[in-house]
């Protein structure tokens, strides 16, 4: 359930019912809204305490959430949830453009990719250091080498990176290097790294598992939610489908469906979602105009060469024409351009 407070409602107020609720025996969060503060409740409801609840000072209403997830809800927090990533800000008005490569496969490349994302316009980089392949023999990643690397580029482009965490032993190497970790598709029901993930004080990029249903993906962003940490961004990035022809089957219809269920920002990864460089521009211009606040691209500076998913990379241009069309349709679907493409 969620305890409304009055518009009004003072410190004290607020402690008090929070501290009831704990009594109680409940798992509780406040969560500051634009216009009020709501304590989001996650427990055994007994009819007692909701009367008991009420009546305390301050309090103007209880909402009970039937859905099964509960603080990532709309009916938890009304209006959308805006997640700053270093010096970028993901949910509010401006699109958040994330690009890189891959795979960190050594500095030159990197850095290099770095260079590019930045003057392309994009906000954040991101760059795996730990790759989940599915074959043992392909390439894993640099490891800490490609996490230094990845600092190295943040310090010396001045944006924010993002990496993927495979397991609590990367996340804890992660966590002193990059400004958001991601949970990858195939580890979005992992729950221990989930809660581990909900521990750290990190943004948490959650990719859509391949087979995840909207609901399993929402209740994976709770575990994260539940254990403290409410800065979750949602990725849809393609799932299963019969459909053989492109790699995943982008779901575009989760961006306002997950939008009207949940206040957290939503982001679409048309690379992994089409697994075809030459459908990630059109999916790009869908994903925006669908209400997605941002997106994550694959680029790589020479994807011919690169270690893990060429095919689906953009080239520096590519990704260039792509900031170039959005430009032109972000204004169009009420959203402002990134400051940086601005400048
Ligand atoms: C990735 O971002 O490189 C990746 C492995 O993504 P996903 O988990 O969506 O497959
Ligand atoms: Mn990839």
């Amino acid at each position: 359930m969620v305890v409304v407070m009055e518009i009004n409602s003072n410190t004290q107020q607020i402690e008090a019912v929070n501290s009831k609720l704990a009594q109680l025996g409940y798992k509780t969060q406040v969560i500051h809204g634009v216009k009020r503060i709501v304590i989001g409740a996650v427990g055994d409801r007994r009819s007692n305490d909701l009367m008991e609840l009420q009546l305390m000072p301050g309090v103007e209403k209880i909402v009970p959430i039937m859905k099964p997830y509960k603080l990532v809800s709309r009916e938890a927090k009304e209006d959308n949830t805006v997640i700053n990533v270093g010096s970028a800000t993901i949910g509010g008005e401006n699109l958040t453009i994330i690009a890189g490569p891959c795979a960190v496969e050594n500095r030159q490349q990197f850095l290099a990719a770095a260079d590019q994302v930045k003057h392309a316009g994009g906000q954040i980089i991101r760059g795996g250091a730990f790759k989940p392949r599915t074959s043992p023999y392909s390439f894993q990643g640099l490891e800490l080498e490609g996490l230094e690397i990845l600092r190295e580029a943040s310090q010396a482009t001045g944006l924010p990176v993002v990496t993927e965490v495979i397991d609590e032993v990367s996340l804890q190497m992660a966590l002193d290097y990059v400004d958001m970790v991601q949970v990858g598709a195939r580890n979005m029901q992992n729950f221990r790294l989930l809660k581990a993930v909900g521990q750290t004080d990190k943004p948490v990029l959650l990719k859509r598992g391949m087979s995840a249903t909207i609901e399993e993906w929402l209740m994976a962003a709770e575990y994260i939610i539940s254990e403290g940490n409410g800065r979750v961004i949602l990725c849809e990035r393609g799932i299963r489908t019969f459909e053989t022809a492109t790699r995943n089957t982008l779901d575009l219809s989760a961006v306002p469906l997950v939008k009207r269920l949940s206040h957290l920002p939503v982001i679409v990864d048309p690379s992994h979602g089409t697994g075809d460089r030459g459908l990630v521009r059109p999916m790009s211009m869908a994903a925006v105009a669908a209400g997605a606040d941002g997106l994550i691209l694959e680029m790589h500076p020479e994807p011919a060469k690169a270690l893990s998913d060429g095919p689906q990379s953009l080239t520096p241009g590519e990704l260039e024409q792509v900031m170039m069309q959005l430009s032109m349709l972000i204004p169009a679907v009420g959203r402002q351009l990134p400051p940086a493409y601005v400048s």
